[in-house]
């Protein structure tokens, strides 16, 4: 990646910081290719790394954890829902031979 710091030089009016979007001053960094403008070199490191943050939100492995255990229990949850959707449809089969048989002994 090359950089070339512009000094002294303004830039064309309403040109503003491709990171932070604030308008240049006097001084400035540019990339050479992409022919980006930004403040200075850190206001380009923080967008960068805030790019990548889109890519993987996750800053620290702890949050990476914690959002993993969040969505293992979600499935649990989903399994556990399915589950007792089973064991409510085989208690009301049992409910409705159980009442079957009960009645026929009625009559
Ligand atoms: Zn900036």
């Amino acid at each position: 990646m090359r950089f070339m710091l512009v000094n002294q030089e303004r830039p064309r009016h309403g040109a503003s910081c491709s990171a932070c979007a604030r308008p240049l001053g006097s001084s400035y960094v540019r990339h050479v290719s992409k022919q980006e403008r930004y403040c200075d070199y850190d206001c380009y490191r923080r967008y960068q790394q805030t790019a990548m943050g889109m890519l993987w939100p996750y800053q620290s492995s702890l949050e990476a954890v914690t959002v993993l255990a969040a969505i293992s229990s979600w499935s649990l949850m989903m399994q556990m829902g399915a589950l007792s959707r089973s064991l409510t449809e085989a208690y009301l089969r049992a409910h409705d031979l159980l009442t079957a048989e009960a009645e026929g002994g009625d009559g």
